[in-house]
């Protein structure tokens, strides 16, 4: 540690200066010599610091293809629509893990170049009813995945279930559907998507939030329309056709799956937020460069 060190030169007897009169004027010859050596190493430090502080308070790179290139066919969804909202999670600790998920470096929706303009497409149609989507989470990287399945498997406390998932254990997830060991998303043709209004403001990524499951008012304080539970949520009731969601719930749902099915793109029938698209025609492959 740079810091710990500057502490030891200072404190080693070694470097110490040789006794003189606090009011003298004159140093000698040797004073001058160890005087200027440990301004050197002060300066050098002090230079050291500066530059890390400056290269750690810079924003991180926000897309671009000049920041981070993408492999061939893959886009950020912000590059081909950036009226589509964003909220990814995973970059976040706001997720069942309760950590920034590894792999996610940056808060980027990215998909092959289809996926993309596919949603765009049914953000388009979707916006004449006054609606705008929201995507949670688009390609992940194959590291991401595996911490998942380690997090399942782990005994390590489920801090999160009281939000994310009140009524499924952690080691019941694979079985249940909600962790795979392999994920469509890391083809690049997944999203998970939900909808807001379109004069809705966006809020920012929640905190703190009541359990998923729970009354509208009192999950998450997200922009979202109510689907019933809150995205992510492992609950049997996020079953696209639940019937033990209301009414508003179940026809947001149906609007989200028509406008989506619409453009070529299949819902997951235990998460209404999962959406893979079928009409990629190239041969897929599992991917793990990371999301920034
Ligand atoms: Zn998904």
């Amino acid at each position: 540690m740079i810091q710990g060190e500057a502490i030891a030169l200072q404190a080693n007897p070694m470097t110490k200066l040789p006794p003189r009169s606090p009011c003298s004027p004159v140093f000698s010859v040797a004073e001058k010599i160890s005087l200027f050596s440990s301004i050197g190493i002060a300066l050098a430090i002090a230079l050291l610091l500066a530059t890390q502080a400056l290269a750690q308070s810079g924003a991180p790179p926000r897309g671009g293809a000049s920041a981070h290139p993408l492999p061939r066919g893959f886009v950020r969804l912000r590059d081909v629509d950036p009226s589509i909202r964003q909220d990814i999670r995973y970059a976040t600790p706001f997720n069942f893990t309760g950590r920034r998920v590894p792999g996610y470096e940056a808060p980027e929706c990215i998909l092959l170049r289809p996926v993309a303009r596919a949603l765009a497409r049914a953000q388009a149609r979707l916006v004449r009813q006054g609606y705008h989507l929201k995507v949670y989470d688009c390609y992940r990287p194959v590291r991401a995945v595996r911490s998942f399945i380690d997090w399942a498997r782990s005994p390590e406390p489920d801090f999160m279930a009281p939000i994310f998932s009140p009524t499924i254990h952690k080691s019941e997830q694979f079985a249940r559907g909600f962790i795979a060991k392999r994920s469509r998303h890391s083809l690049g043709i997944a999203v998970d998507v939900g909808l807001v209004r379109a004069d809705e403001p966006d809020l920012p990524t929640p905190t703190r939030a009541g359990r998923c499951d729970g009354p509208f008012a009192a999950r998450a304080r997200e922009s979202s329309l109510d689907f019933g539970t809150a995205y992510d949520c492992s609950s049997p009731r996020s079953a696209t056709a639940s019937r033990r969601v209301s009414a508003d719930a179940r026809t947001n749902r149906q609007r989200l799956k028509r406008a989506l099915a619409a453009e070529g793109f299949r819902n997951y029938s235990k998460e209404w937020w999962h959406f893979d698209y079928m009409g990629t025609t190239n041969p897929l492959r599992w991917h793990d460069f990371p999301v920034r």
